[in-house]
């Protein structure tokens, strides 16, 4: 249950006075639903007010408050409607002139009545001999002079929202906001010479220099930390939550494994062996195994996750492999199926398309424990599904995260051992804030013997030459890939142009070419992707569900077309497709001109590196860390206030911390456990309290 102190900050945005429904839905849109997401939005620049000359002695081009009496009024002669309305001011030492474009004369005159003194507040310009005001920011009474005379805080924007508006409705949210009893370790606070979390609030929301709005400065390295700690703490609580439940030890002399190794063509690199004795000994503890198998697209990361498996088969348990998407669960069955048959073990399937007698004879077999080896989609997860004694789960997320799912197929099985792979090469920083502290094994070298793929950059103008060099790939017996782009998030566009493309090149090459996107049917699809894997189709058309680890180790080219509109990481994972066998291989991004700074750096570095390290430190310095871990399902950021680009310090100290934490108050029940409590509701993190409990 949410602490009551924070009810105010968790009401709608439309609770604010002044936040009608057409704000509320623009200000939701921009920054979430409710009081304590407005917060989270800091300035991104200021405008000082507190320039206060006499008009003769006030600069051109900066911004000033001035003291005036308003003389007269000078609307446009009606023939000349389209020149500006002025009004005439002055003081004891020279005049103003307000100019107004398409003016309202009756708002004009209520709110600058000839002979009332105003205070303006605007950029000034000479113009001729005449100083001038255009549109002021402000127009106030004298009594408001004070007010004025500040610091102007500018908020990111979005269109139909004045940035005035967004100014008060900050300031109204933080008038709601409590003081709340301080969390952070005393001794640690003050060191570092913060405000309490309001003060902090106040002060980020208060720049008075542009120091003040940078990540480093005090308030907002504050408010970043808060955020890392309640992320840091989450994640310990989970993870305190996996290994309180006692492990079990789970041995076996390597006799599967060793059939299965046997009937491979080649041997284990140095790092995926390393990485099997890894995760043999977590399995062979009595802790609870939760590992991370990092390794980059083709690093061949499934060996190692079968030998596991296998490792707990022989130990008389289960074993259970869950992939995200239906692809690439086939895919993995087909590959993991002739390794387990190579040791003597049956491997079934289970994803959202067994249906009826079939599906139910699966589950059966699970349950009785006469299925060892499993392979599936999320439909692992359901409820239905029970197994005898699952031993150990692997998680292929590829690049998705999700604590919670790993939880809940680990939770079928009596403490079972869970090693999740990641295609993504996450930085180190992320890899805290995604797994927090999981043990980590990483898979560095591609097995041998591939080569490295030649990656051109091509304007989209020059389509005809990728056309005829994709042509003579084909005449030379080379199976192709070409991606198309994503339309602004709409899977309908998407699939519109990728058939629209397919008729294309269906056109000039005939049978040869195939299509595969979302929006086709499983059977479909597989079909597709069988004709390409093959034989009969040998350029595959297809939006980015190929970009997901399917493994045609034959593709030796790929085109991506509009290449600037794909992410880094992206580019990455779908170039991840080519060069996986011993064959030179292409790959042709085709750009349309002109390029942003940030597109044309992505290019750059694609063409440059393969290093699936390197690149993912590259993506984190152009985009930052929220959109790097993807976006959460409101569409907000993983982060609102941290930024892992500049705030990796910080990480480091709240990952320490968190582990202090729960050492000394694993239930968080001191002043200080509580304190933490509401952190982590601040920042909704409050799935990880329910541990705290259910023990
Ligand atoms: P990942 O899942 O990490 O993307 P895979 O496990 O699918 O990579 O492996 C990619 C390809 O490399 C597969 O065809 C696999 O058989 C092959 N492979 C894996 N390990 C080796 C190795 N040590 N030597 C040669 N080929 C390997
Ligand atoms: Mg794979």
């Amino acid at each position: 249950m949410r602490p009551e102190i924070l009810y105010p900050l968790f009401a709608p945005l439309r609770s604010l006075p002044g936040a009608g429904p057409r704000i509320a839905q623009l200000l939701e849109r921009l920054v979430g639903p409710r009081v304590v997401h407005l917060l989270w939005h800091l300035p991104s620049g200021l405008i000082d007010r507190r320039y206060a000359p006499k008009v003769a002695d006030a600069r051109a081009g900066v911004v000033a408050t001035l003291t005036v009496r308003v003389d007269v009024h000078q609307p446009p002669s009606r023939s000349r409607s389209r020149q500006p309305y002025k009004v005439r001011c002055s003081d004891d030492t020279g005049d103003l002139v307000l100019v107004f474009f398409h003016a309202r004369s009756d708002y004009l005159e209520k709110v600058l009545p000839v002979g009332a003194v105003r205070v303006v507040s605007g950029v000034v310009e000479r113009y001729g001999q005449e100083l001038q005001m255009t549109h002021p920011d402000h127009i106030a009474g004298e009594s408001d002079r004070d007010r004025l005379l500040t610091v102007e805080p500018v908020y990111p924007l979005t269109a139909g929202l004045a940035s005035k508006r967004l100014g008060q409705l900050i300031r109204a949210s933080l008038e709601r906001t409590p003081d709340l009893d301080e969390w952070l370790d005393p001794a640690f606070f003050a060191r570092q010479g913060w405000k309490p979390w309001r003060g902090a609030l106040e002060q980020a929301h208060a720049p008075e220099g542009e120091g003040d709005l940078t990540p480093s400065a005090p308030a907002r390295a504050r408010l970043a930390f808060d955020e890392l700690l309640a992320n840091q703490l989450a994640l310990a609580m989970v993870r305190r939550h996996m290994h309180q439940v006692r492990g079990r030890a789970v041995r076996s002399e390597g006799r599967l494994g060793q059939r299965a190794l046997d009937s491979l063509s080649f041997t284990l690199t140095d790092s995926q062996q390393c990485a099997v004795a890894e995760v043999t000994n977590d399995m062979a503890t009595d802790e609870r195994m939760l590992r991370l198998l990092q390794g980059d697209v083709g690093s061949g990361k499934t060996v190692v996750a079968v030998l596991a498996m296998l490792n707990a088969v022989e130990s008389g348990a289960q074993a259970a492999l869950m992939a995200p998407t239906e692809i690439l669960a086939r895919q993995h069955f087909a590959t993991i199926e002739p390794l387990a048959a190579a040791a003597g073990i049956p491997l079934a399937l289970l994803t959202g398309r067994e249906k009826g007698k079939s599906r139910e004879k699966i589950l059966k077999a699970l349950a009785d424990g006469e299925t060892p080896m499993i392979v599936g989609t999320h439909a692992l997860f359901q409820e239905a599904v029970t197994f005898k004694d699952l031993a150990l789960a692997v998680i292929d997320e590829q690049h998705r995260f999700g604590v919670h799912q790993r939880l809940t197929l680990a939770a079928k099985g009596r403490a079972a051992d869970v090693l999740v792979m990641t295609a993504t090469p996450i930085p180190r920083t992320l890899l805290l804030t995604a797994y927090g502290d999981m043990d980590v094994s990483r898979l560095t070298e591609k097995p041998p013997g591939r080569r490295p793929v030649d990656t051109r950059v091509v304007p989209l103008d020059r389509l005809e030459d990728v056309v005829a060099a994709v042509g003579r790939g084909l005449a030379g017996d080379a199976k192709v890939y070409w991606v198309c782009p994503l339309v602004e998030e709409s899977e309908v566009l998407d699939v519109a142009a990728a058939e629209d493309r397919y008729r294309h090149l269906h056109g000039i090459f005939g049978a040869r070419v195939g299509v595969v996107h979302g929006r086709m049917p499983g059977t479909e699809k597989d079909a597709a992707m069988a004709a390409f894997a093959e034989g009969s189709v040998d350029l595959l058309v297809a939006t980015t569900v190929i970009e997901v680890g399917v493994d045609v180790a034959a593709a030796t080219v790929m085109v991506i077309e509009h290449a600037e509109r794909f992410g880094l990481a992206q580019l990455h994972q779908l170039r991840g497709r080519i060069g996986r066998g011993t064959a030179a291989s292409t790959c042709l991004l085709v750009y349309a001109p002109p390029l942003t700074e940030a597109a044309r750096a992505r290019l750059a570095i694609m063409r440059e590196t393969e290093d699936g390290f390197r690149i993912a430190e590259e993506d984190l310095r152009l985009r930052g860390a929220g959109e790097l871990l993807g976006v959460r399902q409101s569409g907000q950021p993983v982060f609102r206030v941290a930024d892992l680009a500049h705030h990796g310090d910080l990480l480091a100290a709240a990952r320490d911390d968190a582990r202090l934490i729960l050492e000394r108050d694993p239930g968080l029940e001191t002043a200080r456990g509580k304190a933490l409590r509401t952190l982590l509701y601040l920042f909704e993190r409050d799935a990880a309290v329910q541990y705290l409990r259910s023990g």
